[in-house]
């Protein structure tokens, strides 16, 4: 396996911009040390024979729904992944649904340009249909479109906290005036952006109410295993009203095996990504988290400068977390991905607009100016034409 492993991305090198969460080597510590206490007890036996995890999954959701502004009877569960978690949105939204539309057969979710893939897995899963709208005028929420796509099948509308492609937060109160009084699920997928923005908020007032305190939110997704920095394998899904949650919980007792509950997809799930997340959050704390997004928020600000001064590179939008993305009028932007990826540097591609999609953390403290330099001299050169594009179209994950 050391052999194997030899041509392997460092997962946390400092030249790559994909999706890798690392916020120094301490926290990483804390991650592992956690996750290898519990590496053996499966959290579905929680309840009944590990009573620590129990009360750490308790315990994350109590400081997750304070963190988002969550009110009294609010609630929620711990997933194993963001995907997880939205799917799982999805069903609670259709089966709360039947009750005040038995009529409907063929449940519709309604989601912008923008929203993750995820929900798309959850309508082929639970056999609903997701109405993607067409456009993202200005990189925004099509408000018009998602406000006409409702129908009598419409059971949930979701907006994210923010869409992975720009990093700017879906206008969720806009999206709450549509789904207020015509009894539709508010989801807000905030996997991406659940522990950045509450903290960015101190420091970025363009950041709207995305959180619990817009009246119209039903549930939230946020992913512990993302900017949360836990091992992989733990995310939440909150509930306004925590008895929602009974709408998708399983719970089965006629066969001689006795009583199967479980309140969301996973049977047996790691104690250890429980673990290595209460052990992180706690370690981290409010001040710790707020250290790290001020740090990144300024590391953003470096490399936003950095770009807008190349000739003919522009920053995509207004991002208000730390996956962002940059575009050329002039120039083709896939050529200078070549060109930065023949240097060894790892990046995103992305599509309307086309460009080069960069996933910042703590990693990459020490490499802005490296990078922009690298830049500058690629845009140059697919500028007068000694670097031309090989083609190679975006790929968010082919797992
Ligand atoms: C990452 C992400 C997801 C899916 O999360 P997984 O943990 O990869 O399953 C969903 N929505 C958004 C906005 C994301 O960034």
């Amino acid at each position: 396996m050391i052999q194997a492993r030899t041509k392997d991305l460092t997962w946390n090198s400092k030249r790559s911009f994909k999706p890798a969460y690392f916020a120094g080597n301490d926290v990483l510590e804390v991650a592992h040390e956690g996750y290898k206490m519990y590496i053996d007890e499966n959290a579905l036996y929680g309840k009944t024979s590990y009573p620590s995890l129990f009360r750490y999954e308790t315990e994350i959701i109590e400081m997750l729904v304070d963190l988002l502004n969550g009110p009294n009877n609010s609630g929620g569960s711990l997933t194993t992944g963001g995907t997880e978690s939205n799917i799982i949105a999805m069903n609670t939204a259709r089966e709360w649904a039947k009750k005040y539309k038995p009529e409907i057969s063929s449940p519709e979710i309604i989601v912008p340009r923008t929203a993750h893939p995820s929900f798309e897995k959850g309508a082929k899963i639970l056999q609903m249909k997701v109405v993607r709208l067409e456009k993202s005028p200005n990189l925004n929420v099509d408000l018009v479109s998602m406000e006409q796509a409702v129908n009598t099948n419409t059971v949930m509308v979701v907006g994210s906290a923010p869409p992975y492609p720009y990093g700017h937060t879906d206008p969720i109160r806009e999206i709450g005036a549509i789904t207020a009084n015509r009894n539709l699920w508010l989801h807000v997928d905030g996997c991406l952006g659940g522990f950045i923005l509450p903290f960015a908020r101190e420091f970025d007032p363009s950041i709207p109410d995305f959180d619990f305190s817009v009246p119209s939110v039903n549930s939230i997704s946020l992913d512990i295993h993302k900017y949360g920095y836990s091992a992989k394998g733990v995310s939440a899904l909150l509930f306004q009203n925590k008895s929602h949650a009974d709408y998708t919980r399983t719970s089965f007792d006629d066969w001689p095996g006795g009583l199967y509950s479980t309140p969301n997809l996973a049977g047996s799930r790691s104690g250890g990504a429980i673990a290595s997340a209460w052990a992180v959050i706690n370690y981290l704390g409010h001040e710790g988290y707020r250290d790290i997004v001020r740090a990144l928020i300024n590391l953003r600000q470096e490399f936003a400068v950095g770009i807008n001064a190349i000739n003919g590179l522009s920053m995509v939008g207004n991002p208000q977390t730390f996956q962002f993305a940059f575009a050329s009028d002039t120039y083709d932007i896939f050529a200078v991905a070549d060109g930065l990826s023949d240097l060894g540097w790892h990046i995103g591609r992305a599509l309307e607009p086309k460009s080069i999609q960069l996933m910042i953390t703590m990693s990459h403290k020490p490499i802005v100016e490296e990078f922009l330099s690298d830049l500058t001299n690629i845009s140059k050169r697919v500028e007068n034409g000694t670097i031309v594009s090989r083609n190679i179209g975006p790929v968010y994950a082919n797992g």
